[in-house]
């Protein structure tokens, strides 16, 4: 029989895991040509996330669990699943219902049609804010034009890959993480299927602007070296500009003569340069900080305790 893994990062979601085992729990009995592992990956929870799943994981073994020495993020949770998971094909879901199980079928059938990834792309966005869906767009139309990668738009974590795409995330081992970009990096065959993302079932969402810029940066700088690109092609027209504004200045004083003036003009270009040359020395650092936490060559996270559910044995790390 063949299994399918259902990959679940979660910090602190104690409101939505038991609706989510009950639709998961309904997905496996209405599908029981498969094999189910549900892969809880509990992320350094501090409300009652981690009693819950091991609840759960007590008294039916299809649950396993994975308990992070600390939060790491949703990122790094996601590989730490991606690395234990044991199935042929492995779902990527959030906990908070977001992401209906109820798909989860369509993808299995897209899957034995030989897709390896079956990305479940959102047609509305429910519930979030007029502010967050257009940075959104912009976001992903920004990354689009830089990377020679295609990018799926409005596309999110939420989708099932087959075995042979986890075995090639899993030798990706960078720090900071843009899985999203990940799983257009790696190919494959896609295939893709629409819903409508529903609005949080349960407790508050765990970004805020400030990390989804954080994010956005974080999913260029590793993605493109275009802002550097950019950033030299600007000092190059600007040297043109100045160069022709010189020999200008140079030719009307030899000429005329010149009475000191043009404050204001001075004023208007040093500060012009000013913020260039400050913007151009960020986007050197920005990368001078990714290969610095990428050369330290940490490992990406810890496990506190695995809980695999075929064996039953807990191992302690
Ligand atoms: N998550 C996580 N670690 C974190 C933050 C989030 O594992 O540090 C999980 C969270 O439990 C959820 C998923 O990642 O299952 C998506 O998080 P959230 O719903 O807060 O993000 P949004 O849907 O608003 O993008
Ligand atoms: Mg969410």
């Amino acid at each position: 029989m063949k299994k399918i893994s259902i990959l679940i990062p979660a910090y602190n979601e104690e409101e939505v895991l038991e609706p989510l085992y009950i639709r998961l729990g309904k997905l496996a009995n209405d599908n029981k040509k498969y094999d189910f592992e549900f892969l809880f990956i509990n992320d350094g929870s501090r409300d009652k996330t981690l009693e819950i799943i091991k609840d759960y994981a007590n008294s039916d073994n299809r649950v396993s669990y994975i308990n992070l020495s600390r939060n790491f993020g949703k990122e790094i949770a996601m590989i730490a699943g991606l690395d234990h998971v044991t199935g042929d094909a492995t779902v990527i879901i959030d906990a908070d219902l977001q992401d209906p199980p109820e798909l989860i079928p369509e993808m299995i059938k897209y899957w034995e049609k030989g897709y390896d990834d079956i990305y479940a792309k959102r047609n509305s966005r429910n519930g979030e804010t007029w502010f967050k869906k257009t940075s959104s767009k912009w976001f992903y139309q920004i990354l689009q034009k830089t990377t020679s990668i295609p990018i799926q738009i409005d596309t999110g974590d939420f989708r099932l890959l087959d075995r042979r795409c986890v075995e090639a995330l899993k030798q990706i081992r960078e720090s900071q993480r843009y899985t999203k970009g990940m799983f257009s990096w790696i190919g494959y065959k896609k295939k893709e299927i629409t819903y409508d993302r529903d609005p949080r079932a349960a407790g508050g969402t765990k970004w805020n602007y400030f990390k989804l810029f954080n994010f956005a940066i974080d999913g260029i700088t590793s993605f493109t070296t275009a802002p550097l690109r950019i950033s030299s092609f600007l000092g190059f027209i600007i040297s043109l500009i100045a160069f022709v504004f010189i020999i200008i200045i140079v030719t009307k004083t030899l000429l005329f003569g010149d009475p000191v003036t043009g404050y204001p003009s001075l004023m208007a270009v040093v500060l012009f340069l000013g913020g260039i040359q400050l913007i151009s020395l960020g986007i050197i650092g920005e990368y001078i900080g990714r290969i610095f936490n990428e050369v330290k060559q940490r490992p990406l996270y810890f496990i506190e305790e695995y809980h695999h559910s075929e064996d039953n044995k807990k191992t302690r790390r």
